[in-house]
């Protein structure tokens, strides 16, 4: 698998090796680095082990390379990325910003692939916007 990663804004490489770099800030303005697992559905993140991230919190991301917010501004609660496949073609991936809730979008030509064992929590988000809601 190697699946590259983008920002969304400045379309810089985000990721690094196995490892997606973002920039996390939590509601008590704690900041660190997550590496995120690159694979669709592996939850592994890790931290330095001062930034301990707080289970059910919701974050706001950030670019590492352009420290633009990551968050979408349709909704604050989903987080967007980019991401080119193998074949060079283009998905958005979508996720929570809430620390362990374990689920991902990838839309690619108007579809919705969902991983994640709360992908089905996640279908009845009431707060994913229309846009998104009409592709599942
Ligand atoms: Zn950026």
């Amino acid at each position: 698998m190697t699946n590259d990663y983008l920002c969304p804004i400045c379309k810089s490489h985000v990721n690094i090796g196995n490892a997606v770099v973002i920039s996390a800030k939590s509601p008590e303005n704690e900041k660190g680095l997550i590496f995120l697992d690159a694979e669709l559905g592996n939850y592994n993140k890790t931290t330095h082990p001062e930034f301990k991230l707080q289970q059910g919190v919701k974050y706001t991301f950030y670019c590492p390379v352009c420290h633009a917010k990551l968050n979408t501004q349709e909704n604050p609660n989903l987080v967007k990325l980019l991401m080119i496949d193998e074949s060079g073609k283009e998905s958005e991936i979508i996720f929570s910003n809430i620390i362990g809730e374990q689920c991902t979008f990838k839309i690619k030509d108007k579809k919705a692939e969902a991983f994640g064992p709360d992908a089905d929590k996640y279908r009845k988000y009431v707060d994913l916007p229309t846009e998104y809601r009409k592709y599942l």
